[in-house]
């Protein structure tokens, strides 16, 4: 397929580009390098600018053909997002309402939404399935919840075929440590743990140990950034096959939790070195336990996670963050990204 990639500079979507390069997708690039990295994408497939500039989102539709969009440009730090909620209501939302229109004014009318976990919000209710209550607690899960519903909506009224799909905790890099995780500030567990190791930070904060979990940290779903790149593809393709207005929910994760603890000892174990890390206080809003059902995605797309050992997540994060201590190339970072 001929396809419009937002945000195919930043880790995930850059990895789901790159795939679906590789799988003889076209592809052509939008993003704003606020927060991606231009040498993580081929010069001949990228356009640098807004989602929110019609002019160019139109003209990239109209010069590569495109048939449908697969949207990862955002915001995504959830402080920021608590702190200066009206950015990120008009990055998330308001450019992705300017992006639907600029799609259904040039007659594209398939997507491939990047969702979150986090728009589940705190419950009981243990493996999450798609059908289980969403209640955002954070301002940046309440605008990918916004934007479900749009697409929906938009789906219901204007015939658009759409997946959206909910990840969970993203991780992983190239196995040959090409590509990785680069987001300044830095703020996931796996990153820091290896930027700890590799002498980059004094030590990691393990955020409380008094949580209703067997070892007391905070439990979450690994999936590997690679997983997530062959179901962006799968997604794209039931898209292409589905008739207008029909749209799916999948989640995203291998349907087995890792403890922080167990992410620490999993890096020591890949790399023979003790973490120094120190318990400090919990962070507010994190709830103690997110896994989830994947069963549908495996039912519904014949998708099956590769990667599913902590371990060797972890080992290609360190490939990585070994051969790219200082991430990508700075040059183009601009300076627009959250402090
Ligand atoms: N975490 C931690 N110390 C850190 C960063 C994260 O203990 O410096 C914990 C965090 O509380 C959560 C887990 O690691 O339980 C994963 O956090 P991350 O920010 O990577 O992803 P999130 O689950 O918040 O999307």
């Amino acid at each position: 397929m001929r396809i419009l990639v937002t945000g195919g500079a930043g880790y995930v979507g850059g990895f789901a580009a790159r795939h679906l390069l590789a799988a003889g997708h076209e592809i052509a690039v939008v993003d704003n390098l606020s927060e991606g990295h231009r040498a993580s994408i081929p010069a001949e497939h990228f356009y640098e600018g807004e989602i929110a500039d019609r002019a160019l989102v139109a003209r990239v539709i109209r010069e590569h053909d495109i048939e449908a969009v697969m949207h990862f440009a955002a915001f995504a730090y959830v402080g920021v997002s608590m702190e200066r909620p009206r950015e990120y209501y008009r990055n998330n939302v308001a450019d992705t309402l300017t992006l639907l229109e600029t799609m259904l004014d040039s007659g594209v009318k398939r997507i491939v939404f990047s969702s979150t976990c986090s728009t589940y919000g705190e419950t009981a209710e243990m493996p999450l399935c798609e059908d289980s209550l969403q209640q955002p607690s954070n301002t940046y899960a309440f605008t990918k919840y916004c934007i479900e519903r749009m697409i929906q909506d938009f789906s219901r009224a204007y015939g658009l075929s759409h997946v959206l799909l909910r990840y969970f905790n993203a991780a992983g890099a190239a196995a040959d440590g090409s590509y990785g995780e680069d987001h300044r500030p830095e703020t996931h567990l796996i990153p820091l743990v290896l930027q700890t190791l590799l002498g980059q930070r004094d030590k990691v904060s393990v955020f409380g140990d008094d949580y209703p979990t067997p070892d007391g940290t905070c439990i979450r779903d690994y999936i590997h950034v690679e997983d997530l790149a062959t179901i962006h593809a799968l997604a794209i393709g039931w898209c292409g096959d589905a008739k207008p207005g029909r749209g799916q929910v999948f989640n995203v994760g291998t349907g087995s939790g890792s403890s922080v603890m167990e992410v620490i000892r999993a890096a020591e174990s890949v790399t023979g070195r003790a973490v120094p890390h120190e318990i400090v206080a919990r962070r507010a809003g994190d709830p103690p336990r997110l896994v989830a059902s994947c069963d549908k995605a495996r039912r519904e797309l014949g998708w099956e996670p590769r990667y599913v050992a902590l371990k060797d997540i972890v080992a290609t994060a360190w490939k990585w963050h070994e051969k790219h201590p200082d991430g990508y190339p700075d040059e183009d970072r601009d300076g627009g990204k959250p402090e």
